[in-house]
C-alpha cells in the first residue's frame, strides 16, 4: 500500500476529485493521511461525502471516474485510488471506527427533527438515509425484502463484493440512528398515503429492477432471460453441459456470464 500512496503527487487542482469523481472525494487529502498511516483521518474525509467507500472501493468504474482523470495517468499508470479506498474501509472495519464518531453532524440544521420515509434500502436510500440522519432528521427506511443492500446484495455476486463488506457498510449507516421496517413492499403492504399523513417527506429509492428489453426477434423466446432475473430472482435454468451466450459488455454480462461458468455451463460467451 505504501508504494500505491507514495506515487500519488497530491495535486492542488484534485483532477481526480474535481473532474474524475462524482461524489467530489477529497481524494488527494484522504491518500496523503493514508501515507501519514492516520487511517481514522483518511476515512473521515471520505465520509465527508461518502458513506459506501468500502463499496465504491470494489465496484466504482475507477478506470473511467477518478482513475481516469488522475494526472498519473497521462504518461503512465494512474494512481490505484479505488485499492486505496477500499484499503481505508478495510481499517475502519479492523479498528472498529463508526460513521457516527467521524461524520460532522450540524446541531442547528434546519432539518433537525423532520421526519422522512425512504421507500428501498439499495446504495441510494442507505446513502440518502446516512445523510440525513447526520442533519439529525428521523429516518425510517420502508424495504421490500428482509434484508437492505438492493442489487449490492442480490445483484453484484460475492466474487465482486464480498458481502462483508455491504455488512459492515450497512451497520454503520444504521449505527447513525436509522430505523427500518423490513418486508415492506410499496404499493403491496405500503401505501404512499400513509407515509404522506406521518412523514414531511419521501424518498422513492425503489430502483430499476427489471431488465430492459432490446426490442429484438426471439427475445420472448424460451430459454432467453434478462440479467436481473438471473441475478436478483436467481430465475436459473440447469446450465450443465449448455453453452450460453450472452449479449452485452457491461458490469451485468460480466457478472451473470461469471455466474453462469461457476453454475457450471460448458461455456459462456459474451457477445459485444
Ligand atoms: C449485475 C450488476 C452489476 C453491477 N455492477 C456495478 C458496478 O460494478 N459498479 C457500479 O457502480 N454499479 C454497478 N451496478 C449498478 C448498481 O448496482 C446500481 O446502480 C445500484 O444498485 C442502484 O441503486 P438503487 O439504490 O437505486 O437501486 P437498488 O440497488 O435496486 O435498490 C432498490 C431497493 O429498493 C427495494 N425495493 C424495490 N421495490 C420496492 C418496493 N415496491 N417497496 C419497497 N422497497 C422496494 C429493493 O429491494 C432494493 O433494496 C450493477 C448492477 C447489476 C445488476
Ligand atoms: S490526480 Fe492522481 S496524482 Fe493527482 S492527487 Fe489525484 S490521484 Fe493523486
Amino acid at each position: 500500500m505504501k508504494e500505491k500512496v507514495n506515487y500519488c503527487l497530491n495535486c492542488k487542482m484534485k483532477p481526480c476529485s474535481q473532474k474524475g469523481c462524482p461524489l467530489n472525494n477529497n481524494i488527494p487529502e484522504f491518500i496523503k493521511a493514508v501515507k501519514e498511516e492516520k487511517y481514522k483521518e483518511a476515512y473521515t474525509i471520505l465520509s465527508e461525502t461518502t458513506v459506501l467507500p468500502g463499496v465504491c472501493g470494489k465496484i466504482c468504474p475507477h478506470t473511467k471516474q477518478c482513475q481516469g482523470s488522475c494526472v498519473r495517468g497521462i504518461k503512465g499508470e494512474a494512481v490505484s485510488i479505488g485499492d486505496i479506498e477500499n484499503y481505508v474501509f478495510q481499517k475502519a472495519i479492523e479498528e472498529g471506527y463508526s460513521l457516527k464518531d467521524v461524520v460532522k453532524r450540524d446541531e442547528n440544521s434546519e432539518l433537525k427533527n423532520k421526519k422522512v420515509a425512504i421507500v428501498g434500502g439499495g446504495p441510494a436510500g442507505l446513502t440518502c438515509a446516512a445523510f440525513l440522519a447526520k442533519d439529525g432528521v428521523q429516518v425510517t427506511i420502508y424495504e421490500k425484502y428482509s434484508y437492505l443492500g438492493g442489487l449490492l446484495v442480490h445483484g453484484i455476486p460475492e466474487f465482486r463484493l464480498p458481502k462483508e463488506i455491504i455488512k459492515e457498510t450497512i451497520a454503520r449507516i444504521l449505527d447513525l440512528g436509522i430505523s427500518v421496517e423490513y418486508n415492506k413492499a410499496l404499493g403491496q403492504n405500503l401505501e404512499l398515503e400513509e407515509l404522506e399523513k406521518n412523514y414531511d417527506a419521501i424518498f422513492l429509492s425503489i430502483g430499476a429492477n427489471k431488465s430492459a428489453k432490446m426490442g429484438v426477434t426471439g427475445e420472448d423466446l424460451k430459454g432467453v432471460y434478462g440479467g436481473n432475473e438471473l441475478l436478483e430472482y436467481k430465475h436459473h435454468p440447469n446450465y450443465e453441459g449448455k453453452i450460453v451466450s450472452v449479449i452485452g459488455g457491461g458490469n451485468v454480462a460480466m457478472d451473470c456470464s461469471r455466474t453462469i461458468k461457476r453454475l457450471r455451463s460448458k461455456t459462456s460467451k459474451c457477445y459485444l
